[in-house]
């Protein structure tokens, strides 16, 4: 990293994109008169075990996990197991996963618990504060760079009425802040948390 940059530097120019990203989603709120999510819908963090979570992400969930409770820890450190061990059996090994296809990663646990985000808890997001963007945006249409994106249970067949959050802008952006910490890797959802709680 740039010397006269610090980790805390980087950290407070994420917490900007986060902000930015909030008040997007608040803007699309007010146009529609609310949540576009139906009340107890998580299902988007169903098959989120490997998604991949960019460094600068990473050291903000760190936080959001090192504040809770520990027992809630340890319940989230052996769910990430649980999706570990059942993608070994898969043929995926965690030193491999940069070369493993993401797809093949998801549809090995798709549909399983363990293809759940461990992070989920009670049907909660236990670190919603410290989310990655994509789950800040998810629900919202995005533009994504090549197309208009949306979860297919929200803003049916009104998508294009909306001006969409530029969630490519904030990728990219984390992608560079990912940089600026010397870190560009991205890292699937189970084995980051594991390595956050070990
Ligand atoms: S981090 Fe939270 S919102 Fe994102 S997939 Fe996990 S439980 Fe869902
Ligand atoms: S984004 Fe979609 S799947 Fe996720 S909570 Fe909202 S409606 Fe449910």
């Amino acid at each position: 990293m740039n010397q006269s940059v610090t980790d805390q530097d980087v950290l407070d120019a994420y917490q900007k994109v986060t902000n930015e990203i909030d008040v997007e989603t608040r803007r699309l709120q007010v146009q529609i008169g609310g949540s576009p999510c139906p009340a107890n819908c998580y299902d988007c963090c169903h098959n989120t075990a490997t998604m991949t979570i960019s460094e600068i992400e990473a050291r903000d969930l760190r936080i959001g996990l090192q504040k809770l409770p520990k027992e809630i820890q340890s319940h989230i450190l052996e769910k990430a197991c649980k999706s570990i061990t059942k993608l070994e059996a898969a043929g995926f090994l965690e030193e491999n996963t940069p070369e493993a296809s993401g797809m093949d990663m998801i549809d090995a646990l798709k549909g399983t618990p363990e293809g759940a985000c461990p992070m989920l808890v009670g049907g909660v997001c236990s670190v919603y504060n410290h989310r990655p963007i994509i789950c800040r945006v998810w629900g919202y249409p995005m533009n994504n760079g090549n197309e208009i994106g949306c979860c297919w249970k929200t803003f049916i067949g009104r998508r294009k009425e909306y001006t969409p959050i530029q969630y490519n802008r904030y990728w990219e952006e984390c992608r560079d802040l990912s940089k600026a910490t010397g870190n560009i890797s991205r890292t699937p959802n189970c084995y980051l948390v594991k390595n956050l709680l070990s």
